[in-house]
Parts: structure tokens; sequence; C-alpha cells
């Protein structure tokens, strides 16, 4: 990314903007456009809604924690009805409950359930295909819409396959970027919506964004040193293998919850379907405090771990196991845990970080007989 910056109406930036916009579509596995735009994901978040909604409309959203919260609170802000199902932070969307109250909406008042896929706050994942499939049950035609802020590029999603209306992104998590671009994957029909839709919009528009894309460009400046980290992002990833990624994150979250169940912790997410496999959410022990071993384990190995967020403050600690990660990396972070959970006095059982590493290289037994009888 350290660069000089090109001129952004010229051809070297056309080609640049034509690979990345193409390379993007492979990771949201669709063949339709991804837009892109200089912001955090609360930005992509906020053109998710400008461009599919109507100030009055309903929606159905799911409480699955503090990042589908803040969600609620941007499309009230823009006078949409949200019907908010509550939840105990420690599951997902429950795709019964999409297909219950989409079943009772027979008027069709329901324009959109928007559903955060991996909610960072947790570590639970909520199963958008299965949820695709009860709106599908219910022959409805709200749009779907989910954030993968937290799973693009680290846990399977699939676009068109799960007949999503908008992805939601960001580029800080599994693109391994800097904070600073995000993104909206649309289908057809949103981009159909979206001609319908009366939200005031300007910056967020998808009309001029698609307009000036088609030609190579940008309606605005764009982030064109964030675009040269993108495309070194694309590569990464198709050469590692998008399959060969999933499965690297989810032996990475494999690990870290065979070490959390030896130290006798518990894992926020309550439901294994719903397992995250770029983070994994820990309670600490009642009268213990999580903000404290976060602070030990800081000053003392120089390792950030997440915090609690809102209702989990002081609660509950975060091991984000995502992006540019291998299993070294993941054995120095847990290491760090156990240590500091010694440090800090908080009752727990050894071994697992001796777990972890069984979990990420088995005992070679087998694999010396099957070496022999073919020798
Ligand atoms: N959604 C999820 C799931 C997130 O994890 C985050 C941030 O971490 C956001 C939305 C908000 O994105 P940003 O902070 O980039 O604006």
């Amino acid at each position: 990314m350290d660069r000089p910056v090109i001129d952004h109406r010229g051809p070297e930036f056309t080609r640049l903007a034509r690979e990345v916009l193409e390379g993007l579509r492979a990771v949201f596995q669709t063949t339709s456009p991804v837009l892109m735009y200089p912001a955090s994901g609360t930005g992509a978040w906020e053109a998710a809604i400008v461009n599919t909604l109507s100030s009055g409309d309903r929606v159905l959203m799911f409480e699955t924690g503090h990042f589908s919260q803040l969600w609620r609170q941007v499309a009230e802000r823009f006078g949409i009805q949200v019907e908010y199902v509550p939840g105990n932070w420690r599951t997902g969307a429950q795709p019964a409950e999409v297909e219950k109250r989409l079943d009772s909406d027979k008027q069709h008042a329901f324009k959109a359930v928007m559903v955060v896929h991996n909610e960072t706050s947790t570590g639970v994942a909520s199963r958008i295909a299965e949820i695709r499939a009860s709106m599908n049950r219910a022959l409805h035609p709200a749009l779907l819409i989910v954030d993968t802020i937290s799973s693009l590029a680290s846990m399977d999603y699939r676009h068109d396959e799960w007949e999503v209306d908008v992805t939601v992104a960001g580029s800080q998590k599994g693109l391994m970027l800097p904070p600073g671009l995000s993104f909206n994957a649309i289908s057809e029909k949103a981009l159909s919506v979206s001609e319908s839709a009366r939200l005031p919009r300007s910056y967020w528009d998808w009309r001029d964004m698609l307009g000036a894309n088609k030609a190579g460009f940008f309606p605005f400046t764009p982030a064109t040193n964030l675009i040269y980290g993108l495309r070194e992002a694309l590569a990464m990833l198709q050469e590692e293998g998008l399959a060969s990624v999933f499965r690297r994150h989810d032996r990475h979250a494999r690990a870290t919850r065979a070490a959390v169940q030896t130290w006798g912790l518990e894992i926020v997410c309550q439901d294994p379907r719903e397992y995250s496999s770029s983070l994994t959410g820990v309670y600490l022990p009642r009268g213990h405090d999580a903000d404290r071993l976060r602070s030990i384990i800081l000053d003392n190995f120089n390792m950030s771990l997440g915090a609690g967020l809102s209702n989990l403050a002081g609660k509950v600690f975060r091991i984000g196991h995502l992006g540019s990660f291998n299993d070294l990396m993941l054995a120095g972070t847990l290491s760090g845990v156990e240590m500091g959970l010694r440090l800090a006095g908080v009752p727990h059982r050894d071994g697992g970080v001796t777990a972890a590493l069984e979990c990420l290289a088995p005992p070679t037994e087998e694999k010396g007989v099957s070496v022999s009888k073919e020798n």
C-alpha cells in the first residue's frame, strides 16, 4: 500500500479498479456487482438501508449482540420500523422464528430480514442458508440483507447460492486490510427494489457507483492505497484457495475451543452449529473481571484480546483467530491466555494449550502405520 497515489481518472487506475471489482466477486461467491466505499463497515450498513428501504418500512431483525443492536439503531434513525426479536447474546437468528414471523405477515409488511452473519461481540454465527430456506418456505418477498463484516473471507459465505440480496462487508477482518473500505454485494432483486426506495441518499447511491464502476472509476475520490492492499489480499486468498482459507479458520477455531474447554471456561456460543470460526468469546467465572485479565495479558505479553462489549463488558473476553494467521500464531495466542489466567489468579485447569496443539497436530501413530504399509 506504501506506493504513490496514481491519477484516479487515468488508465492505470481503471485497470486496478476493474481487477479488484472482478476479484471481489469470487470472495462473496457471486456473479453480481460488488460495490466498494471508502468508509468503515457502518457506512456499508447505511448504504444497504438507504438504497433498499423507505421511511416507515417494517423490517425483521434479531438481537444477536452488540452489532445487531447498533445496526438496528442505524435503521431506526432512518425511520424504519424494526421488529427486533429478543435474544440472549448466546445464539444466532433462529430460522424457525424467521419462518413463523414471515408466515404470519400475510400483507407482506416486512420489506427486509436483516441478519448479522457472524456476531463479532459473541462469536456466534447465524445459519444464513437455513434462514433463506425459511423465507422461501414462507413464500415471503422480503429482501435478505446480511452483515458479513467479521465472516467474509474467513468463513464459508455464499451470496448467490443463499440468495442474499445485500451483503455488507468491511476491509479490516478477513480481507486482512486496515479499516477504511466497505462493501455491498447486491442481487438483481435488490437493484430493482432500489429504483423505488425513497430514503434520501447521495454519497451511498448505488446508481452513481454502478455507473462509474462500469467505466472503471468511482463517483468520488477512491481510497487508492487501500485498493492496492485489496489487490494483494485478493491474490493471497486466491493463492491459498477459498476452501483452504475456510478450513484453516475452522481448524483454528476448533483448537481454540479445545483449549477453552480444557481450561474449564465457558464459551459464549451455546449451539455448536453456530460456533464462529473467526473468533471465540469466553466467559470468566463469576467474580472475575475479564478486563483485568485483558490488561494483565496486554501489560505482560503485549497481546490485545477483544473486550466484552456492552452487555458483556467485564464478563467476556474474545480471542480473534482470523485473517493472516497460522498455527504458531494461534499457539502463541493461547499460551498468552493460559499464562494470563495464572497471573490473574483465575481458577482454571491446566493443559488448554496442550489440548489445542493436539488438535492442530494430532499424534502421528496412524500416519506412521500407513507409511510403513506403503513402503
Ligand atoms: N458489524 C459487525 C459484525 C462488526 O464486527 C462491526 C465492527 O467491528 C461493524 C458492523 C461496524 O463496522 P465498523 O466499525 O467498521 O464501522
